[in-house]
């Protein structure tokens, strides 16, 4: 069974936990990234995916009290 996003998109499937947190650290590294992104263990397909958690990047906060 394939996992898939809200948008019907199938999910970046991870066979280790690390590879995920290797994954979801350099996505949370690209400018345009708001959201933070965390690695977790699936219920459904027992692998790993990242996923945001709805917390804000750190550095977009400081982005948005800085006007440029
Ligand atoms: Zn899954």
């Amino acid at each position: 069974m394939e996992c898939t996003t809200i948008l019907n998109k199938p999910k970046k499937k991870f066979d280790t936990l690390e590879e995920a947190i290797v994954m979801a650290k350099k996505l949370n590294l690209q400018p345009q990234r708001i959201h933070k992104l965390v690695a977790y263990k699936c219920s459904k397909c027992f692998k790993y995916h990242i996923g945001s958690n709805g917390k804000l990047l750190e550095k977009n906060i400081n982005i948005y009290n800085t006007t440029y």
